[in-house]
């Protein structure tokens, strides 16, 4: 693993545009569960991919928000808090790299931690939007009602995040960040969503160096070039130790 890690610092040390793709498995460190442990904790019946369609929200707002409400725990205090992982990404732009972050979170913690280039392909939690007319709602307004409606036409509002049968946001963008990158890294992904799994194999073709750090196997590790099966955090915390050792 260690020489795993030094090679990884150098291609981040060489590398002018990193591009970094992010999952769920980058805020279980801040304690925000992965979709695995939800699946097991939250629906014993309906699969978790039933719940949070676009169907289920068209047939029964009502009853959608109420589960949504509850698998990501909505709160309006922002009790969590980016860990060393998405504080190492904003250290890395801080070098004088570009760093595109590309993430399918929706916890909004990597603008926390201070990245200022972040495409949210799957939207975000800190705001609703009304399917009608369009207008936005902050998440203080979704929190206080169990059925959020829009302030101008009553409509029941949608979460702003992609839900299941929605196409993702933003997805040529991430792929233009991606191929004009040095590198590709990905945390913390099974990648099993789609379209957003095909970028380490578009990377991979374009001959992009591709890393990927994550627990378990993914069904597109034979995309990457190196992997390290390690817990994000500490990962970061040993290349970025490496990279400022070698300025
Ligand atoms: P996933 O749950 O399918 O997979 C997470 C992966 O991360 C797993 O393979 C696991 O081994 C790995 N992992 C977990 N903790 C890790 C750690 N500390 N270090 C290294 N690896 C770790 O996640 P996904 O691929 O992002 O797909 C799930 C979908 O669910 C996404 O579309 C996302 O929008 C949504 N989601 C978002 C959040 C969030 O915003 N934080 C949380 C849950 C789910």
């Amino acid at each position: 693993a260690s020489a795993a890690l030094d090679t990884l610092a150098g291609w981040l040390a060489s590398a002018r545009h990193v591009a970094v793709l992010t999952g769920a498995g980058m805020s279980t460190e801040s304690g925000i569960p992965d979709f695995r442990s939800y699946q097991g904790r939250y629906t014993q019946n309906a699969s978790l991919a039933d719940v949070l369609s676009i169907d289920y929200f068209l047939h029964n707002p009502a009853a959608f928000w109420e589960a949504f409400k509850e698998i990501f725990e909505l709160k309006l205090t922002g009790d969590k808090q980016p860990n060393a992982g998405h504080r190492f990404l904003a250290w890395l732009a801080a070098q004088g790299k570009t760093v595109s972050v590309l993430t399918q979170n929706i916890d909004g913690l990597h603008q926390r931690a201070g990245s200022e280039q972040v495409v949210e392909v799957h939207g975000t939690l800190q705001q609703a939007l009304c399917p009608a007319c369009g207008r936005m709602h902050d998440l203080a307004h979704v929190l206080a009602e169990p059925l959020p409606r829009c302030l101008s036409c009553h409509t029941a509002l949608k979460p702003d995040v992609v839900l299941y049968g929605e196409a993702v946001h933003r997805f040529d963008e991430a792929l233009t960040h991606t191929l004009a990158a040095d590198v590709l890294l990905v945390l913390g992904s099974s990648l099993e969503v789609g379209p957003i799994n095909l970028l380490p194999l578009e990377a991979q073709r374009h001959g992009i160096r591709c890393a990927l750090i994550n627990l378990d196997a993914t069904r597109m590790d034979r995309c990457f070039d190196l992997i390290l099966r390690a817990p994000i955090g500490q990962t970061a915390q040993a290349l970025q130790a490496r990279l400022e050792g070698s300025r």
